[in-house]
């Protein structure tokens, strides 16, 4: 018998982009990634997603990470922010350019507003002058993604299309500096919403391409209105409100599948978050894709 292998410490990440305050949504996200590293006696790192300068709201940053605080939800070692890692997003552009894996593509959004995918339009040369973004030519395989809640899921990435690393306004794109970040950052398992999935193949051919480790993936449900539609973005700028933050984790682990017992509400945010730890059973969230949150949200 061989001596069995030593699992690789567990190193989760919680990745918000500072675009407003902390809502249910990214607080669900938050808890969801939390539970999962400190159950397993994992590292639990936070990660500010500020590269689309245009987007970020001043004092964002800071909001979120005082409301994770209020919420018990510390994290480990420094904040990494993106706008401050663009040197080694372009290492890894450059590595992925001296493959031959990369194109310059001049179509502008309009020009391909009637399609589902990227036709590969540019893939033998921009089609015109000016600024280009820089796209990653996919292959014509399918790719497969064992999440742990959502199961196996397939995706065919000439379907997906070549997606792109490095927009037109010089902009390194999120699907690059998220797979460059997590191998640099040693995150062993991503835990975020559901409404990643579809962004995961691109970032396992990405982390091919590269030689990186492809890191453990659980989508946790998306967190709708209570009518079931779209957290809508004029309500994400809406902050949870931390003056209630035991209620709030309390809803969160309900929206988690979690079932915590009722006066749960009534302890602190640290105790809260202690019996999530202790109690913490994803297969729960098996298949959940979606949740909606409780009437009240509409309101707030
Ligand atoms: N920054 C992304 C967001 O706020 C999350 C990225 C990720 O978890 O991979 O939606």
């Amino acid at each position: 018998m061989g001596t069995p292998e030593k699992t690789k410490q567990y190193v989760g990440r919680f990745a918000p982009s500072p675009t407003g305050s902390l809502h249910l949504g990214s607080l669900v996200a938050a808890l969801g990634s939390y539970l999962d590293a400190r159950s397993q006696g994992g590292r639990w790192l936070v990660r500010m997603e500020d590269l689309d300068r245009a987007r970020v709201l001043k004092g964002s940053a800071g909001s979120i990470l005082r409301t994770l605080e209020l919420f018990a939800l510390h994290w480990d070692g420094v904040i990494e922010y993106q706008s401050a890692r663009t040197a080694h997003y372009a290492q890894a552009l450059e590595h992925l350019t001296a493959l031959g894996t990369t194109f310059e593509c001049s179509c502008s959004r309009r020009d391909l507003e009637s399609d589902s995918g990227y036709p590969g339009t540019c893939r033998s040369g921009p089609r015109r002058s000016g600024p280009t973004a820089m796209r990653f030519r996919v292959e014509d395989v399918a790719v497969r993604v064992e999440d742990r809640l959502q199961g196996p899921c397939s995706f065919l990435l000439r379907e997906r299309g070549d997606v792109i690393v490095r927009r037109r306004d010089g902009v390194f794109a999120y699907q690059l500096a998220v797979v460059v970040d997590d191998a640099l950052q040693g995150v062993t398992d991503v835990v975020r919403g559901a409404d990643l999935l579809d962004s995961t193949p691109w970032q396992i051919a990405l982390q091919q391409a590269l030689r990186y480790a492809t890191p453990r993936y659980a989508h946790l449900p998306v967190v709708t209105e209570p009518g079931g539609e779209k957290l809508a973005k004029s309500k994400r700028s809406v902050g949870i409100d931390a003056q209630a933050a035991s209620r709030q984790l309390c809803e969160a682990l309900v929206l988690l599948q979690q079932q915590p017992p009722a006066e749960l509400q009534l302890e602190s945010p640290a105790a809260i978050v202690e019996w999530g730890c202790a109690n913490w059973r994803p297969e729960l969230l098996n298949a959940v894709r979606e949740v909606r949150a409780g009437d009240h949200w509409t309101s707030v």
